[in-house]
């Protein structure tokens, strides 16, 4: 039980990494608090996490809502030691410079970066409560690579976690809280497979994967959960890159 003892919110948390970290987070000991904006999905995935989980619908991209998801951590299971700020989204309409709509933009920044803003500037103080805690923001591999097949607003709004992340790690280290940056490479969730809707597209990814295969949630998840427990209790304002390689390389084999 890696996570006995631990309360943690998932942002997130009715489908993808956030559903797979979920359920493993509370398959670990920890009572968890599941937010999304897709009631069913999250309420639906809270059962299946058992007696110590609690859905509440939250917009990553509204104050108020991140206010209330915290205070209902607090008042639902006493404290607040983990934050997963998960949520995002890949926009089919988020393309280079020049088409990307300047809604779009905005729309994107407002739930991928504002939303992380958002879930540390109301859980901090929640976890200073609880005198520490650990914050993984979810970025992305294309915070650290180019890619040719643009997503401008998605790309800038990662690199914005990942700096932000950073910054927070440097700012709270003394205060016993860590904060992390999750960096997953190209996954087999819906985000994804909905932005890439063909073969070719798929194809065009694949290949650049050293092992030849997109990650699972569930890779995600057991990335989280070293970061959240007290296995990380040195590791703070990282990149933590889980991508099957392909930040590593240059070239991949055949
Ligand atoms: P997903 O689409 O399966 O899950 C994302 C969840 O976020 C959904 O349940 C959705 O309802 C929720 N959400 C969307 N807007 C929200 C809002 N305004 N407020 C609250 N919840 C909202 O996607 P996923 O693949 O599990 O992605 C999770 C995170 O991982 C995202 O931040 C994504 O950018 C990042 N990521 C994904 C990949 C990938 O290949 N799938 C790669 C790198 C990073």
């Amino acid at each position: 039980m890696r996570l006995k003892d631990k309360v943690a919110l998932i942002t997130g948390a009715a489908s993808g990494i956030g559903k797979e970290t979920a359920l493993l987070f509370a398959g670990e000991g920890a009572r968890v608090v599941l937010t999304d904006v897709d009631e069913s999905h999250g309420q639906s995935v809270a059962e299946q996490c058992g007696d110590h989980a609690s859905f509440i619908r939250a917009d990553v991209s509204q104050a108020g809502d991140c206010e209330a998801m915290v205070l209902h951590a607090e008042k639902t299971f006493g404290k607040l030691n983990v934050i997963f700020n998960n949520a995002g989204i890949m926009h089919s309409d988020d393309g280079d410079a020049e088409a990307t709509e300047e809604s779009i933009w905005d729309l994107t920044m407002a739930i991928n970066l504002k939303g992380v803003f958002f879930g540390c500037k109301y859980g901090i103080p929640a976890l200073k409560r609880a005198r520490g805690g650990s914050i993984i923001n979810t970025a992305s591999f294309v915070a650290l690579l180019g890619a040719a097949t643009p997503q401008l607003a998605y790309t800038a709004s990662k690199g914005g976690v990942l700096a932000m992340s950073r910054e927070l790690a440097v700012i709270h280290a003394r205060e016993n809280i860590r904060v992390n940056a999750l960096c997953p490479g190209p996954l087999h969730t819906e985000l994804l497979m909905k932005f890439l809707d063909t073969e070719e597209k798929r194809q065009r990814r694949l290949v650049h994967i050293p092992m030849g295969r997109f990650g699972e949630a569930r890779e995600m998840a057991q990335a989280a959960l070293y970061l959240a427990s007290d296995d990380s209790s040195f590791v703070t304002g990282t990149e933590f890159t889980v991508d099957g390689g392909i930040t590593a390389a240059y070239v991949t084999p055949e």
